[in-house]
């Protein structure tokens, strides 16, 4: 997603807390400061991805509960996960209402996003062909990033 601002960072770093509360769970140092790397990071981060910067912040937080935090997170609605098919989830922050597609590059992993207006009106046209009643959608298309390209021509330009 789109970098958030210091405020809306903020904001959702507030949510999280209070869905912790509501749900007994205790707010730690730790999981602040996980979340705090997922809603400022304006990526979309693995777990493994995630236990790095913490060590760079000098934390050592076991796995399990990067995990059972991750999952707090998405249930509490402030960050969405993706299976990019590659054997492991990413994280981004919930940027708001206005969705965004992925652009998945399957030999660096990296992720672009793009919004298309003409694609947004699209898809409910296309599901109300079809008889169904559309909640959420998620477009992902995958292939080679520019720079992957660029490799592929080797050394021609
Ligand atoms: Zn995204
Ligand atoms: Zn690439």
């Amino acid at each position: 997603m789109a970098t958030l601002s210091r405020h809306e960072g903020e904001a959702l770093l507030e949510r999280f807390r209070r869905h912790l509360r509501d749900h007994r769970q205790p707010v730690t140092r730790q999981r602040e400061l996980l979340a705090e790397i997922v809603l400022s990071s304006g990526e979309h981060l693995s777990a493994e991805a995630i236990i790095r910067r913490l060590e760079e912040k000098g934390e050592k937080v076991g796995t399990a509960t990067v995990y059972r935090t991750l999952e707090l997170l998405v249930q509490s609605g402030v960050a969405r996960v993706h299976d990019f098919g590659e054997g492991y989830r990413r994280y981004e922050a919930m940027a708001g209402p206005d969705d965004h597609e992925h652009l998945v590059c399957v030999r660096c992993g990296r992720v672009e996003e793009f919004t298309n207006e003409r694609l947004e009106r699209m898809l409910p046209v296309i599901a109300d062909e079809h008889h169904f009643q559309p909640q959420r959608h998620r477009v992902e298309i995958f292939g080679l990033c520019q720079s992957c390209q660029r490799l592929d021509l080797g050394g021609l330009t």
